[in-house]
């Protein structure tokens, strides 16, 4: 029977194409120079330059956004998905593979999506809006989320509650996913440039992919890999240790994997 593992997904840029608050906002905005402080804004904190919770303060404050745009953005959401990402999902499904989601976005847009992927409400983690009577979207509900370092935040809680099961894998296009890694609360994180290619995110990702082919690929290759690792631990004298203990050769050193021998599987 095949390992049970943890696969964690950052929502916007990643399992969608768009960064959804903003989209959302732009919807909003008639002038120009309102976009380009938004677009300021998302590029300043995606680069990890600006505090998330202030980052998501001043687009809020910005946008003038009602309850009724997150309703009809979430209508919207399955055109968005990112070509490919159900492929995925449903291959870790068959796989008997765990997926959650962990979105600095909103929980009203975000569990559409994890309703189509099969992923209960649970393991599904995002920011609740907060409305005044008129319906307009005022702030951001006290939360981790609404934190800086806030995925950590839940990735720790989920461990001490043994909810991650295997090997934790972190997926994202952003600092704050890999931020999770860097924490020591993924196992492996793997950069997505599905959407937007960070440079800072490249560069010290274990593993970058650029298309959801070359995920499919490498997952189905980690599995199997730890397929045969699994295997092979049951015949001791066939075992051949593998150069950092999973030996792909997408998987590179980074800073954390430098601090720590990079032993993925069976950890
Ligand atoms: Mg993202």
């Amino acid at each position: 029977m095949e390992t049970r593992n943890s696969f964690v997904f950052d929502f916007d840029s990643t399992l969608v194409s768009i960064e959804t608050l903003d989209t959302l906002i732009k919807q909003n905005l008639s002038g120009e120079d309102d976009r380009r402080k938004i677009d300021e804004i998302t590029l300043r904190a995606m680069n990890g330059e600006l505090d998330f919770s202030a980052s998501l303060a001043s687009r809020l404050r910005l946008s003038r956004a009602k309850t009724e745009d997150f309703a009809q953005m979430a209508a919207r959401i399955e055109g968005f998905l990112t070509p490919g990402m159900d492929d995925i999902l449903d291959f870790l499904a068959r796989r008997g593979q765990k997926p959650f989601i962990v979105s600095g976005g909103f929980t009203q847009i975000v569990r559409p999506v994890a309703k189509l992927f099969g992923i209960p409400d649970e393991d599904c983690f995002a920011n609740e809006y907060i409305a005044d009577g008129n319906g307009c979207v005022v702030g951001v509900k006290e939360g981790p989320l609404a934190r800086e370092g806030g995925k950590s935040e839940v990735l720790r809680a989920l461990r001490e509650q043994n909810r991650l099961p295997g090997t934790v894998v972190m997926l994202g296009d952003g600092m704050s996913d890999y931020q999770v890694y860097a924490d020591g609360l993924a196992d492996l994180f793997i950069g997505c440039g599905f959407h937007v290619a960070r440079p800072n995110v490249r560069a010290c990702s274990p593993v970058f992919v650029e298309t959801t082919a070359d995920l499919r690929q490498f997952l189905e290759s980690l599995l199997n890999v730890q397929a045969q690792e699994g295997a092979s631990s049951r015949e001791p004298s066939s075992r051949e240790p593998g150069p950092g203990g999973l030996g792909h050769p997408l998987i590179r050193s980074g800073p954390r994997s430098s601090r720590s021998r990079w032993c993925p599987w069976g950890l």
